[in-house]
């Protein structure tokens, strides 16, 4: 029987990702969880109320540190380690693997145990997997670590065999000397890069009786691509119904690789390591404050972060302290680092309860690969000035700005491509005219005109929102739903690639009134939003439009709002409308796809693709727009604007009409399936 209870709650669809509890004799632990490092019984630079504060829950000693200093004896006096450091939650100690890594030479290393030299006062010491558990019994940590031969991974095949085999006979030591205390105790898969060696190490361990497993010897000297395969491997040699630690790693996008991957456990100094070099992980990537751009920079470290020193300190105070190299800065960036750690644990968390991890992982991860995204000090030098007004920086993030335009309101523009979205008309009627209105959704909508009104399995009313953008058409959608009296259930599927317009919008609320709502900022966060009346689901999707429609529900309407033909151009072909057109001719219902496009490349591809297709409203100085359907429209007014001949003689003129790809043999066969589909017939 386990001494943690660990219990899986809950494992991921499309991960190996997994959320658990167990139960320590200090309390109980929820993961997946960071642990932050406490070498000396102290988190450098913090203190125990502000770990608490930032959600620490588990802090890791070491015990080769403290068997030099203080040494047993005081363990003892004090019962253990929560006493003498004030720390009443749980606590977790190293063995000092790590340090028989560090030895200078391994003439030091032998069956009974390693021999150091102590740092302290120069005697000579055997560090036993047997010494090693008595030292952790005195300092009484909640879970106990077998001392290991831990080599770096990039070994040969022979010594880490040898290693891997020494710490399993350390391990059945390190068991037995453990004898009947309450403490858990950690067995550690070595093996290096060698999945035999990784595979044998993990069979044998798993026999015995250990409370949980480490998967240790990652991090030493590996590519990031091996730290993930042998993760990977390790963690599904290992049983389900016990915690995975993987110890010493890493950065927040190795995190979120190893949570994907099964991993439950994690400790690394980073954190607070980089804190004191000036380097903060953020929301937006890494910042390194040391450098000359924060000097005026009266902004937060973290837009988006709530920590004390977030709340109040500037990046230009920051910068500072760091130049200075004063304990304030380091201990203020510490703060903020572990704050981010957790919240970013207790994201995945969630995402895994909620069964929305998958599309977690995949935003997570293009998020936590940016770096300092910051100019840098030369594109401020010429004008004299070293900073952008804090105003100006706002109105920034990645590719995205927003803009305003000469009628007063805003809008999101893409900076490489210039291209700006709801560029002639306010985007909020623009998103209402084009989309709303048009496509008669409140009355689709209303029970009464369902004809299934009293069949609660009626399938709910779909849309693909095509481009989420700033989601200005998606919340003129979810308005138009909640001004319904007793509506039908909406199902909104808003498909993106890049999720900064939206965070850039949201960041500047006030000019974008439409995101005065929760929904928006629920969908950046869990990729899916509910209303409390269960009748409107909300589900991101985020990636590759082309790739990712095929397998969504069929749906009855079509926002077609990505950028234009100019900057994607895949989305405005033929060939891509053909397989949408495909997607959804397979159902019994007529799709209709709203468009802002009135080109006649567009229309043309949209009729060879078998598309009918028709004049929609105009917008702005826009004459029209443009509707297209799977089956021939129903409706009088959508059959009145279906294009006619008129606009195919109109076309005959359009050097548009044909793909530019499109050889001269290729265009009479092209010409040739427009001019017979059925609307011209
Ligand atoms: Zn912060």
């Amino acid at each position: 029987m386990s001494r943690l209870n660990f219990i899986l709650e809950k494992e991921a669809d499309g991960s190996c990702a997994r959320a658990g509890r167990l139960t320590t004799l200090h309390g109980e632990v929820l993961t997946p969880i960071f642990m932050p490092v406490g070498t000396q019984a102290t988190v450098k630079s913090q203190n125990v109320e502000s770990l608490k504060a930032m959600g620490s829950r588990v802090l890791l000693a070491n015990t080769y540190h403290l068997l030099l200093r203080p040494g047993i004896e005081v363990f003892r006096k004090f019962g253990g380690i929560h006493k003498f450091m004030n720390w009443d939650m749980p606590v977790l100690t190293d063995s000092g693997g790590f340090q028989i890594f560090s030895l200078p030479n391994s003439r030091n290393l032998k069956e009974e145990g390693a021999v150091f030299r102590s740092y302290i006062d120069g005697r000579s010491i055997l560090l036993s997997p047997e010494l090693s558990i008595e030292t952790q019994k005195a300092i009484n940590s909640d879970i106990m670590m077998v001392l290991d031969q831990c080599v770096p991974s990039t070994v040969e095949y022979a010594l880490a065999k040898s290693a891997m085999e020494l710490t399993y006979r350390w391990a059945k030591r390190s068991l037995a000397a453990r004898g009947d205390s309450k403490q858990a105790l950690f067995g550690i898969v070595q093996g290096a890069c060698f999945k035999d060696l990784r595979k044998q190490s993990a069979d044998a361990l798993t026999q015995l009786s250990f409370d949980g497993f480490a998967i240790g010897g990652l991090a030493v000297g590996e590519t990031k691509e091996e730290r993930n395969d042998f993760c990977e491997l390790s963690a599904s040699l290992l049983p389900k119904n016990l915690p995975r630690y993987l110890m010493g790693v890493g950065t927040p996008i190795d995190l979120l690789e190893a949570v994907h991957r099964g991993v439950d456990m994690f400790d690394c100094i980073l954190p607070v390591e980089q804190a004191q070099r000036g380097v903060a992980f953020t929301s937006i990537g890494k910042l390194q404050m040391r450098r000359g751009i924060y000097k005026l920079d009266d902004t937060a470290l973290d837009p988006n972060c709530s920590c004390p020193c977030c709340a109040s300190y500037s990046r230009s105070y920051l910068h500072h302290l760091t130049k200075s190299n004063e304990i304030l800065g380091w201990q203020l960036m510490a703060i903020h680092n572990l704050k981010f750690y957790h919240g970013l644990m207790a994201d995945m968390r969630n995402a895994i309860l909620d069964n929305t991890f998958s599309s977690f992982y995949k935003i997570k991860k293009e998020e936590l690969i940016q770096t300092d995204g910051n100019p840098p000090l030369s594109a401020f030098a010429k004008g004299g000035s070293l900073r952008l007004p804090r105003a100006e920086k706002r109105k920034r993030l990645g590719d995205y700005e927003i803009i305003e335009n000469e009628k007063g309101f805003w809008s999101v523009k893409q900076r490489s491509s210039g291209e700006t979205m709801h560029s002639v008309s306010n985007p909020m009627v623009e998103a209402k005219e084009l989309y709303i209105d048009q496509s008669n959704l409140s009355e689709r909508l209303a029970t009464s005109n369902h004809k299934e009104e009293m069949n609660e399995d009626a399938e709910p009313f779909i849309i693909w929102d095509v481009g989420l953008g700033a989601a200005t058409n998606a919340m003129a959608a979810i308005v138009c739903h909640e001004s319904i009296s007793n509506p039908r259930a909406m199902h909104l599927i808003s498909f993106e690639s890049d999720l900064d317009p939206l965070k850039l919008a949201i960041k500047n609320a006030g000019r974008f009134p439409h995101l005065y709502h929760k929904a928006p900022r629920k969908l950046l966060e869990r990729s899916i939003w509910q209303s409390d009346s269960g009748l409107i689901t909300w589900n991101l999707i985020f990636g590759d439009f082309s790739i990712l429609f095929s397998s969504q529900k069929i749906p009855d309407l079509i926002f077609y709002d990505p950028f234009s033909f100019k900057t994607d151009s895949l989305l405005w072909k033929a060939e891509f409308f053909q397989r949408i057109f495909n997607h959804c001719k397979a159902s019994e219902k007529t799709t209709t796809l709203y468009t802002y496009s009135a080109s006649t490349a567009v229309r043309s591809a949209l009729l060879h693709a078998g598309f009918w297709v028709g004049k929609g409203i105009g917008i702005g100085p826009k004459l029209d727009t443009t509707i297209a359907f799977s089956k021939a429209p129903e409706s009088e007014l959508e059959k009145k604007n279906l294009l006619s001949s008129e606009w195919l003689s109109r076309r005959e003129k359009s050097y548009a009409r044909y793909p530019q790809e499109l050889d001269v043999k290729s265009q009479a066969s092209w010409d040739a399936k427009i001019l017979n589909h059925p609307q011209f017939c």
